[in-house]
């Protein structure tokens, strides 16, 4: 049976391929931009960045390599003085999550429009939502100014994505694609994008691990990653993402690691509330149990670590259950503070997951 959905595209122009960089003064001149400015992280990633800016000759405002995890407003006031002082008109990104996130926020406070370039697996490019932190709180927002308004998935970009990134980067964005199978408001057609996408991460990050230049591999993890970034836009997510957003705005645990070390629990405890969810997440990982499946990837990718491994104290479990509890989303299962506390227990010593 078809159950009831409501269906809003994102506006997003999409184009894909080997070599797809070289149209990035086409298109920044297709926004009828005239100054870009050209946004990365630090280190080797600003010297590719600088390469980008040179590209786009009469029409480059520069760089600013200064994005960091997790979008601290002080680095993004730095860059809006940049961006008033050169007379930006255009932002272009460069890099994973943390550089989205940076031009996400000088989108949203300024309206302009944003091309972004991915080179890791998170997916942000794909949603209208922008996580701040100031003064250690990380607030998370939605709006359309936020939504990038072209990306360029370019295999060449993420080459050097070193492995073991790409890793938990990709797990990342099978949790996207794994929470819109159950979404309160999912819908068939993000259901097909969300199967796709984790077929297609599930296949390639082995070969990714294992031949680090495998450019098919390369190109299929950033194709599942624009699927499952696309998920994350387009339906609300539940107590994984929750989970994920506690521990790392209030412990700093990295990102895409806790991603990978909560998964597979929060979908075991989840398991039993969506069991159509559950058989469609198997299929595509190609396994018989979606969590253990999940559990048994991130192990085979080296990326199974425990959330103790990743700096969470002992006592922060009880702390993280009280925080999910106190403000929660909306979760299929109803949560209960034993079975969260026997979760994050199991993530937290690495264990295989179970639902108690
Ligand atoms: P990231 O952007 O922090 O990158 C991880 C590391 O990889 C960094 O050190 C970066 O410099 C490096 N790197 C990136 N690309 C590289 C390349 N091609 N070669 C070599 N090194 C490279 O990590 P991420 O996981 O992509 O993003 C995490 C951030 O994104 C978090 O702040 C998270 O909250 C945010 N995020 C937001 C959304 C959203 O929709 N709002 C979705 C997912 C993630």
């Amino acid at each position: 049976m078809i159950e009831p959905f409501v269906h809003a595209p994102l506006p997003v122009r999409v184009i894909f391929g080997a070599g797809a960089v070289a149209r990035l003064p086409e298109e920044v001149e297709r926004l009828g931009g005239r100054r870009a400015l050209v946004l990365s992280t630090p280190g080797r990633a600003a010297a590719r960045a600088q390469e980008l800016a040179l590209s786009l000759r009469d029409r480059s405002a520069g760089l600013f390599a200064g994005a960091v995890m997790h979008t601290p407003v002080d680095v993004t006031e730095q860059a809006l003085a940049l961006v008033r002082e050169r007379g930006v008109d255009t932002l272009v990104a460069f890099g994973g999550g943390s550089t989205t996130g940076l031009a996400k926020a000088l989108a949203l406070r300024l309206d302009l429009p944003q091309i972004v370039l991915p080179t890791t697996y998170a997916g942000s490019e794909m949603t209208p939502i922008l996580g701040e932190t100031s003064g250690g709180m990380k607030t998370t927002r939605s709006d359309p100014r936020i939504l990038p308004e072209t990306v360029i998935y370019d295999v060449e970009l993420s080459l050097a994505l070193p492995p073991a990134v790409a890793a938990v980067s990709g797990m990342n964005a099978i949790a996207h694609a794994a929470e819109a199978l159950y979404a309160r408001d999912r819908s068939p057609v993000i259901a097909l994008l969300a199967e796709e996408g984790v077929r297609a991460l599930a296949q390639a990050l082995p070969g990714i691990v294992a031949h680090p230049e495998d450019r098919d591999a390369r190109a299929a993890a950033l194709y599942g990653a624009w699927l499952c970034g696309t998920c994350l836009g387009s339906v609300g997510m539940a107590l994984h993402h929750k989970l994920c957003h506690v521990l790392g705005g209030t412990f700093g645990l990295p990102h895409a690691e806790t991603h990978t070390a909560v998964l597979p629990h929060a979908i075991a405890y989840n398991a039993p509330a969506a069991p159509e969810a559950m058989a469609r997440l198997a299929a595509a990982l190609g396994v018989a149990d979606a969590a253990l499946g999940l559990h048994e990837l991130a192990a085979r990718l080296g990326a199974g670590r425990g959330l103790r491994d990743l700096g969470l104290p002992q006592a922060g479990v009880a702390q993280a259950v009280a925080q999910t509890l106190a403000n929660p989303y909306w979760n299929p299962r109803p949560l209960a503070a034993e079975a969260l506390t026997g979760l994050l227990e199991r993530a937290w010593r690495g264990d295989p997951p179970a639902s108690d």
